[in-house]
Formats: C-alpha cells, sequence, structure tokens
C-alpha cells in the first residue's frame, strides 16, 4: 500500500534521540528550549512553546486568549475535529463557516457576513480559528481585518502548513494572528511522534501558555503571591495540565527541522508533476494561491462525479483495493455525532457538504518516489475510465 502519508526517520534523527536517551534529562531538560528556539527563529515568531500534540497548543491558545463558558468560538467544518474540540474544552460553544469552494478554506466572505448577523444578535464570537487546509494559507489579511473590526482573536490551526509562506513571510510568523499552532504528528510535514507548537509574539500569551503546559506551576519569583518559602519553592497560580514535550520528541523535532525547507520543495516537485500528470483526468485539481507558498501536505482531488461512471465511494474503494493508501480529509465536523447534537444543519454549509461528496487525497509524502507517483497515476486513470 502507498499511504497517502507517511514520516521520513533518517539515521541523524535516531542518533539525536538515542543520544537523548543516553543523557541526564528525558523530560524538562535543554532541547525542549532548543527545538523551541529553531521553530520560533525559523518562521520568524517572538515566542514558541512546544507541547505533547496540537490539540494542546490549540486548548491552551484559546485558554490563554480567555475562551470559557459563554462565549463563542468559529472555525471551519472541513478540517480535524481537534481545530473545534478545543472551543468545547473550554465551555465555549462552537459554530461554522463554510469554506471557499476554490480553496477549501474557511471563507472570508461568508464570515463577514456571518460576523454582521452576529453583530445584530449580539452574539460575535471571542476567537475564530482559521485552518490552512493541506498547507494552503487562508486568506489571513482578510481575516485580520475582520479581526480588527469585530473584535476577536485569531488562533491559526496551522498543522498542515509549517514551512509555508503567506505572502512572502513564513506561516507562524503571526503578522495576522495571535497564535500560530503547528502538528508534529508522523503524517505531518515534520514529525515528533507525537507533539505540537504553539507560536506568539505576545510575551504575556507565551507565559500563560508556558504556565498552562505544565500544571500552572511556576518558580519564577516575580509571579508568585509572596517570596519564595526556600529554594524547594514553587507556587501553583492557574489550573493546568501536564501537556509538556519530552527531550526525545524535541531532539527528534530538532533534528526534523534541518530538513523542513527541503520538504516543502520536494512536495512542491510531487505536485506540479501530479499537476501535470493529472491534467487531462476528470478531476479538480488543486488550486493554489499566487501570493502564497502552500506546506503542501495534503494533495486532494476531487471527482468531476457527472464525467465519471462510478460514485465516489466506489472510486474510493477501487483504489484503496488497488494498493493506494487514499484518505479523506475531513468529513465536516457538524456531521460528527457529538456535534449533530448541537443541532447544525448540514444544508447551513453547502461548499462543505459538496467538497465532501468529491474529495479524495492521494499520496504525497517527501520520501515519495516517482515511480511510486506514476502507479498512483495510472491507477487513478485506469479507476477513472473504466
Ligand atoms: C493533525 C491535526 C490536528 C491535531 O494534531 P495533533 O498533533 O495530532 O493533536 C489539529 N488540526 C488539524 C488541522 C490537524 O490536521
Amino acid at each position: 500500500m502507498i499511504p497517502y502519508g507517511r514520516q521520513d526517520i533518517t539515521q541523524a534523527d535516531i542518533d539525536a534521540v538515542v543520544g537523548v536517551l543516553q543523557s541526564d534529562f528525558l523530560t524538562q531538560g535543554p532541547m525542549v528550549p532548543l527545538f523551541e528556539q529553531r521553530v520560533a527563529n525559523h518562521v520568524g515568531a517572538a515566542h514558541a512553546l512546544a507541547v505533547n500534540s496540537a490539540t494542546s497548543a490549540l486548548h491552551i491558545a484559546c485558554l490563554a486568549l480567555g475562551v470559557g463558558p459563554g462565549d463563542r468560538v468559529w472555525t471551519t467544518p472541513i478540517s480535524f475535529v481537534a481545530s473545534a474540540n478545543c472551543a468545547l474544552y473550554c465551555g465555549a460553544e462552537i459554530d461554522f463557516v463554510d469554506i471557499d469552494p476554490r480553496t477549501y478554506n474557511l471563507c472570508p466572505q461568508q464570515l463577514e457576513s456571518k460576523l454582521a448577523q452576529a453583530e445584530r444578535a449580539g452574539s460575535l464570537p471571542k476567537v475564530v480559528i482559521p485552518v490552512h487546509l493541506c498547507g494552503q494559507p487562508c486568506d489571513m489579511q482578510a481575516i485580520h481585518k475582520l479581526a480588527q473590526r469585530y473584535g476577536f482573536k485569531v488562533i491559526e490551526d496551522a498543522s498542515h502548513a509549517i514551512g509555508g509562506k503567506y505572502q512572502g513571510e513564513f506561516i507562524g510568523s503571526g503578522k495576522y494572528s495571535d497564535i500560530t499552532v503547528f502538528s508534529f504528528h508522523p503524517v505531518k510535514i515534520i514529525t515528533t511522534a507525537e507533539g505540537g507548537m504553539a507560536l506568539t509574539n505576545d510575551a504575556e500569551l507565551a507565559g500563560k501558555m508556558a504556565l498552562l503546559r505544565s500544571h500552572g506551576i511556576t518558580r519564577d519569583p516575580q509571579q508568585m503571591t509572596h517570596e519564595a518559602d526556600g529554594p524547594w519553592y514553587y507556587q501553583q497560580i492557574d489550573l493546568g495540565f501536564n501537556y509538556r514535550m519530552t527531550e526525545l520528541q524535541a531532539a527528534l523535532g530538532v533534528s526534523q527541522m534541518e530538513r523542513l525547507d527541503r520538504y516543502i520543495a520536494r512536495r512542491h516537485q510531487l505536485a506540479e508533476r501530479y499537476n501535470d500528470l493529472l491534467s487531462t483526468l476528470p478531476l479538480v485539481l488543486p488550486w493554489q494561491h499566487p501570493d502564497s507558498y502552500s506546506g503542501l501536505h495534503l494533495y486532494v482531488i476531487r471527482l468531476q462525479l457527472e464525467k465519471i461512471g462510478k460514485s465516489h465511494r466506489e472510486v474510493f474503494e477501487a483504489l484503496r483495493e488497488a494498493g493506494i493508501g487514499v484518505n479523506l480529509h475531513y468529513i465536516p465536523i457538524y456531521t460528527q455525532p457529538h456535534y449533530a447534537r448541537m443541532g447544525f444543519v448540514p444544508s447551513d454549509f453547502p461548499h462543505s457538504q459538496q467538497y465532501y461528496r468529491e474529495a479524495i487525497s492521494i499520496p504525497m509524502f517527501q520520501t515519495m518516489t516517482e515511480t511510486q507517483q506514476d502507479e498512483v497515476v495510472a491507477t487513478l486513470a485506469k479507476v477513472l475510465q473504466s
């Protein structure tokens, strides 16, 4: 089976992790700050907080922005459930903004009209979470403008997008958002096995997230309510979690970061090849915004079903049977039973519904060979034309 995504682990990665195993610190040592610094420097952010998953990063990002009961958070329905779950963890209400049919990202025009309605109803969101689906950046400038006008905060869920650029600047630089989140799950662009990171240019938000990832405990005398009782002393000044990343994970991350730019370049080569080789098939190929450089975590094709004598499901199953590890990113979140119970109506999100009927993620990973890619293309051609 050619998978839709796969990690790349080199001898240098293995040596880095073994080095940590033989060192004094398996957790809370020097590697986590080093990894944070490497990522922050690469993308141009002032602060970076490594955590044990992007899900945890989204949770502490929401909390740091003050999301709580009675607040509203909006995101896109075409994402992994974690993009929405973070709001529910904080006791807030979630709502969705339909996607742009061309980029598959949260649509800024839909956002604007929904905000205008919400303003009249007194139900504006506290936070909006755009997701850079497949690595393609959202229209952050437009979202930022709306954030200023309507007074909400922005968390970029950039789980797919490390190494990508928007208007010439790396995603994570935070020019148009408050916090950006990366995921290092093995199918993502670089991996730490499990892991995530929250980046921000705001020292206060960084401080809050640092507390929240480690029980709400501080050892900083400046933050304590009174002078330390002694050298052993620490204070818990907030209710936090154990969301820490281990030293092994961070060492793997530091080692993977060395290859980030090469990974993205390779993904672009593969995408360009797909664009050529698939151009005559009854498919809609990914549209790329000319002013952005996608991280290309995923390559999503859409079936032109009116030109194909098979259903979406039949095409998907035939590809899997032929050894092509296709996937579907994503099932609209509002259709998940946990969310459907909240009363969402699928017809409110026509573009997401249409996307879900047609989309298939085909294999895209940095170590994919041209032979493997040719096999994907040939199989797809055969399945669509038979
Ligand atoms: C993978 C992913 C997450 C969650 O990442 P974890 O590191 O697995 O917690 C969140 N949002 C999006 C869009 C993702 O793809």
